[in-house]
């Protein structure tokens, strides 16, 4: 080794030793005759005094050294001068003198601060050139400690099912379709000409395929592709834990799951608290309901609560009407958001709230606000649309008290989660309720089998068509879809899906029935999944699993809003990784031995 300690590892107890040290400049200060050199690596920093007058040589090269030259250093340990000592880093008790310092390699200037990530979080920092220089990028202390969180988190996951007798095995990356509701990457044959490799979306059929094999317990750090559009956090690739099991009920693979994602915070950030253990389970129709969406952030209330009953008696026609026509009208009691604020603050606030309400498909949001003392008035023009008696029954209803402001929703089912979705998230920022230490993780279950898509006219399975119907409403399966339950469960951490799985069908007979439901001709699914149906007549085992999105899962436990910071080289919003210049075109010899010819894209558009 090129070094015997590391830069974070010296102590005074290691005073008078002599040591090699090896990294990165991260600053340098010339004080004429004395150089100082914060000498980083992956561990640390240390600092290295060198002295001209007692070693020249090792003082030239000091003085040529930049930032981000890879140096080696032999000194000694030596203990700092009294007020030199630095209490916030952990080697600042001590310092190395120098003896000689080689010059491993140079470095041309960076295009931005490795060494100062608080000035960067000032600043910000471009995220195309983060990107180009990701490998400078990830020199970053942050950034080593997401990758460092990162394999902790692999690591431990690796260990705590090993513990229970799980295997992990490698499925493969060239395969066929094995659709999760995207688009699939397509790999063409060179050996048989005109075909095509899928990239997996997931290795649900080939985890299925090991339950069938006998395995009973795997798992897999695996690898997924979905080739979609990249909104939000989207990446193209992406990593999950993959994970099934044999002889099991919903209730088996929720509870080890459970069990494993609290291990797993509890070890790897201590620091925060899970908001509620056993986490707490919301039906999907309730979920929709009072959140809005199917990944609530129970971190705060703030739930839309159905007032329909209530509504429907006041003398407020768009809501008698609706409600006449079977649409609801819910409230979200927003605790405390009137306090202290003016008439025009309130109105602000309502207006902020009803401009996101429209977007989200409404024609409008009424608001009232409970005034803060006996001698203030109800503001908000629906007011007047309730009696005295009414009034007390609302708040009764949403518990609500003095300078709570109260949203109302009322429209078709789809409008009214609409705008529950888009408000809650801006209510809990302006309250301040969203606490980033704390992990409010929840379960989501007995999601419908299937989502009508209008444009195609056809159910989409709402997972994937694996999923077995829940078992008390198989019967229904092909009657009415539409009202049928699958044995889906989703785990949820601050409105993220970390998780989600299912029982599986086993039995090929019912598997059949799903194709037609979701526009698939026997054919076709025969010619797609046959395999899996032939498998399913072998003795295939009662069988269910789940996958995490560990970037998500990672992400989350780092405190980063993004899964790029938890990816060592993510792609960007248009699938590109910038640093390579990927995707590329390809060469026409490698084409020719494709046999695929690139159309002229100018007669494409
Ligand atoms: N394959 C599923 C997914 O990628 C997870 C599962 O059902 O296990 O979402």
């Amino acid at each position: 080794m090129m070094k015997t300690h590391t830069c974070g590892e010296l102590r005074e107890s290691h005073i008078g030793q002599t040591v090699t040290l090896a990294g990165w400049v991260n600053r340098r200060r010339d004080q004429g005759g004395l150089i100082f050199i914060d000498l980083r690596d992956r561990w640390g920093l240390t600092q290295i005094t060198v002295n001209q007058a007692e070693t020249p040589e090792a003082h030239v090269n000091a003085n040529s050294a930049r930032n981000e030259f890879v140096l080696q250093v032999v000194g000694q340990v030596v203990e700092r001068p009294g007020d030199t000592k630095n209490a916030d880093l952990p080697t600042g008790q001590i310092e190395i003198i120098a003896q000689e310092i080689n010059i491993l390699n140079t470095s041309k200037t960076p295009p931005f601060y490795i060494n100062d990530d608080e000035r960067i979080v000032k600043e910000g920092l471009d995220e195309s050139l983060r990107m180009k220089y990701r490998y400078l990028d990830l020199r970053r202390q942050k950034m080593q400690r997401n990758l460092m969180l990162r394999h902790r988190v692999i690591k431990f996951i690796r260990d705590y099912l090993d513990k229970q007798a799980f295997i992990e095995i490698e499925t493969p990356i060239l395969f066929k379709t094995t659709p999760e509701g995207a688009r699939d990457f397509l790999v063409p044959s060179r050996l048989q000409p005109g075909k095509f490799y899928a990239l997996p979306q997931s290795p649900q059929q080939l985890k299925q395929l090991l339950m069938v094999a006998g395995v009973e317990k795997y798992f897999q750090i695996a690898r997924c592709f979905r080739d979609e559009d990249l909104r939000g956090q989207r990446q193209p690739e992406f990593t999950q834990l993959d994970l099934e099991m044999s002889f099991v009920e919903r209730e088996d693979v929720m509870v080890l799951n459970e069990g494993m994602m609290i291990a797993l915070a509890e070890t790897i950030m201590p620091q925060k608290k899970i908001l509620q253990k056993p986490f707490p389970r919301i039906l999907y129709k309730d979920a929709m309901e009072q959140y809005g969406v199917d990944r609530p952030d129970i971190r705060y209330d703030l739930r839309a609560i159905d007032i329909s009953d209530l509504a429907g008696r006041s003398g407020f026609r768009v809501f008698t009407d609706n409600v006449e026509a079977g649409k609801p009208v819910r409230a979200i009691r927003a605790t405390g958001l009137a306090k202290g604020q003016s008439k025009t603050g309130l109105k602000n606030i309502a207006k902020e709230m009803e401009n996101l309400a429209r977007d989200a498909g409404a024609k409008g949001l009424a608001w009232l606000s409970i005034p803060e003392d006996e001698e203030g008035e109800v503001a908000g023009f629906i007011g007047k649309y309730f009696t005295v008696d009414q009034k007390l029954e609302l708040i009764e209803t949403l518990g609500a008290e003095g300078g709570d402001m109260l949203f109302f929703m009322s429209d078709s089912d789809e409008v009214v989660q609409a705008v529950t979705a888009a408000i809650r998230p801006v209510l809990a920022e302006r309250l301040g309720l969203l606490d980033p230490n704390v992990l409010g993780y929840c379960w989501v279950i007995d999601f419908p089998m299937f989502i009508w898509d209008e444009e195609e006219k056809r159910w989409d399975p709402s997972q994937h068509m694996f999923t077995m119907p829940l078992p008390e409403d198989l019967h229904m399966l092909e009657d009415k879809p539409g009202e049928t339950r699958g044995s889906q469960y989703d785990m949820v951490c601050n409105g993220h899906e970390v998780a989600g799985g299912s029982i599986r069908i086993h039995d090929r007979e019912i598997q059949e029935k799903i194709f037609p439901l979701i526009g698939q001709t026997m054919e076709h699914a025969r010619e797609q999944f046959g395999h899996m149906m032939e498998a399913f007549e072998y003795g295939a085992p009662p069988h269910g699993g789940i996958a995490w999105g560990l970037d998500r899962v990672a992400a989350i436990l780092a405190g980063e809003p993004n899964i790029r910071e938890v990816i060592a080289f993510p792609k960007t919003q248009t699938g590109s990784d910038v640093m390579a210049g990927a995707p590329s075109p390809a060469e026409d010899k490698q084409l020719d031995e494709l046999h695929i010819a690139v159309r002229e894209l100018e007669k494409e558009t």
